[in-house]
């Protein structure tokens, strides 16, 4: 039997006509290293969506579903992009701005972007590949910037505002098919080759309605959220969508992400929410303990791309903020899982949730593999590979123009799950625990020691501001830890201190490290993530100063 549903395709479309007419007062506030910023409402931005529609369409020539990429900041430029570019049926690219550059060239050539709006102040970066992508016929600069940079390296340049002046307010949207492509972004590479990911309408819109579900971050037009996770980074993990679905105002740091003026613009425009990964808490941490600063309107954060120390968050409850952890990944869109501890519990009782990873909201289903295949029980000790499913997770990679799209066996099992190559246990209640990534883990003897476990009691050292662990040859077990330590300012603590340290805080004996070293900082990925391949290369090339401490 058929439903007597209608059948109204979830497209972006619908999510800018809602955010500018129903939210039409709700605002988007960029950082702009002036004495103020700059400010727009929905209904403001959403009429420049449009008018950026008819741009890209009469004077550049999109017209079907050709690749329009962006090279920005989060700014309300930004947000416009993302609105107009999948509302007229393209396929909104967005590029990452910390992306070496043969990555970056690469990915818009697979992509075959044909047109790039690119921030002035991102020119310096961009100008120089332009000869390198063949495909881009257009570029459209926003924002201030030294336009001549482009002379004799651009096709055709257009300034933003220029293009948009005086082009209709309204739009006679095309039908989309909401399975058809909306967005798409390539994977940052922190273990290999970047890969493209791409959103349909639906995802989009089915992912919005999860992240501002109470249960996950929960936010309405009362809110305005600081995001910080950038545009270019899994669609700073679905806010500019979402926000315009509920009206929720937004924060944008533009490239102002240092902790100053990030403590700034949380004192100044006191945000209730913000989305960022562990390394800029860190950062905030170090500044307003030094110059303490009122956080306390931000009482919600999200926070996730990488492992986040629990001591990170104590230190937050401190500061009256509740860091609320949440995975995900490019392939997912990126909401994973969330931990929101279950309703009734105490502060106390609360606590091992908090932890977590956090569990699976409605449109995610995951699952545990063991090495041999089997399906592992959820009961917070068999640990395996993730795997998920779901109407916002990825089931291919882009293939490129003429390619078919890419199932490698590694990355998708047979019955068509994603596999996530994290490791971790899921408790019987169904939260998430990663205790690593399958290619971070370090296989000592037959047995796994969680480089992330190991990191995280180090943190805890009141002397440490940072510990990333990786995994080294070994003569006797194959592999063993090396922990590399950032001390904090003026902090002197002996490796056998750090060492007995790990061992009262419950850290088993086998698994305590004998390397260790002390390095300036923890070399970070191009979306702040320790990255992990370039340690164990300094460590190969015999560039650290190892000490063996029994
Ligand atoms: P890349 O794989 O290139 O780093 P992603 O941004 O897609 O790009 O990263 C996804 C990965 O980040 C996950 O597979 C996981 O390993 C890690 N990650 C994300 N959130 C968390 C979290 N809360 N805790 C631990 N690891 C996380």
């Amino acid at each position: 039997m058929l439903s007597t549903m209608q059948d109204v395709p979830l497209t972006v479309t619908r999510i800018l006509t809602h955010g500018m007419t129903i939210h039409g007062k709700s605002q988007v506030t960029t950082w702009t290293g002036e004495p103020e910023p700059h400010r727009a409402s929905f209904a403001e931005i959403g009429t420049r969506a449009i008018r950026l529609a008819h741009a890209l369409r009469d004077e550049l020539g999109i017209d079907g579903d050709q690749r329009v990429a962006t090279l920005m900041w989060n700014n309300s430029f930004h947000v416009e992009a993302y609105l107009a570019i999948p509302a007229m049926g393209a396929v909104l690219h967005t590029l990452n701005l910390r992306l070496p550059a043969e990555q970056l060239v690469w990915i818009v050539n697979h992509a075959d972007d044909k047109v790039v709006i690119v921030n002035g102040s991102v020119l310096p970066l961009f100008a120089p590949l332009l000869p390198r992508m063949p495909s881009v016929e257009h570029v459209v600069v926003a924002g201030p910037g030294d336009r001549s940079l482009l002379d004799g390296v651009a096709p055709r340049v257009h300034d933003y505002e220029e293009l948009i002046a005086g082009r209709p307010t309204t739009f006679d949207w095309p039908e989309i098919d909401e399975r058809s492509a909306a967005a798409m972004c390539y994977t940052s590479g922190t273990t290999g080759d970047p890969k493209g990911v791409v959103y349909s309408h639906r995802s989009i819109y089915l992912h919005s309605m999860q992240v501002n579900a109470t249960e996950s971050m929960g936010l309405t037009d009362a809110d305005t959220t600081l995001a910080v996770v950038p545009q270019f980074h899994v669609l700073s993990w679905g806010l500019p969508h979402a926000a315009f679905m509920s009206g929720v105002n937004m924060l944008m740091p533009d490239r102002f992400l240092q902790p100053v003026p990030l403590a700034e613009m949380i004192e100044r425009e006191r945000p209730t929410h913000a989305a960022a990964v562990p390394t800029i808490w860190q950062g905030l941490l170090a500044e307003v303990t030094a110059r303490p600063r009122d956080l306390t309107s931000m009482a919600r954060v999200t926070i996730g791309g990488a492992a986040c120390p629990p001591s990170l968050m104590e230190a937050y409850d401190k500061l009256g903020v509740r860091l609320c952890h949440a995975w995900g990944m490019t392939e997912t869109s990126p909401l994973g899982t969330m931990a929101n501890p279950p309703a009734g519990l105490s502060a106390e009782e609360e606590w091992p949730y908090r932890v977590t990873q956090g569990r699976f909201p409605a449109g995610v289903e995951g699952r545990l593999v063991g090495p041999g295949g089997e399906h592992l029980p959820w009961d917070n000790e068999s640990a395996g590979e993730l795997e998920v499913r779901g109407p916002w997770i990825a089931g291919a990679y882009y293939g490129g123009v003429d390619g078919e799209n890419l199932r490698p066996e590694d990355k998708f099992s047979q019955d068509g799950w994603l596999k996530t190559g994290d490791v971790g246990v899921i408790s019987p209640d169904g939260f998430l625990t990663l205790t690593d990534r399958a290619k971070d883990v370090i296989k000592s003897g037959g047995e796994w020691i969680s480089s992330v476990e190991l990191e995280n009691a180090i943190m805890a050292h009141p002397d440490v501001a940072e510990a990333a662990v990786v995994a080294v040859p070994d003569d006797k077990w194959g592999e063993r830890p090396l922990a590399t330590v950032v001390l904090k300012e003026g902090a002197v603590v002996g490796f056998e201190n750090l060492r007995t340290f790990l061992a009262e805080s419950g850290v088993a004996k086998w698994q305590l490290p004998e390397r260790w070293t002390v390095i300036e900082a923890v070399p970070k990925t191009s979306v702040g993530k320790f990255d992990k391949k370039v340690i164990r290369k300094r460590h190969a090339d015999g560039e650290l100063d190892v000490t063996v401490v029994v």
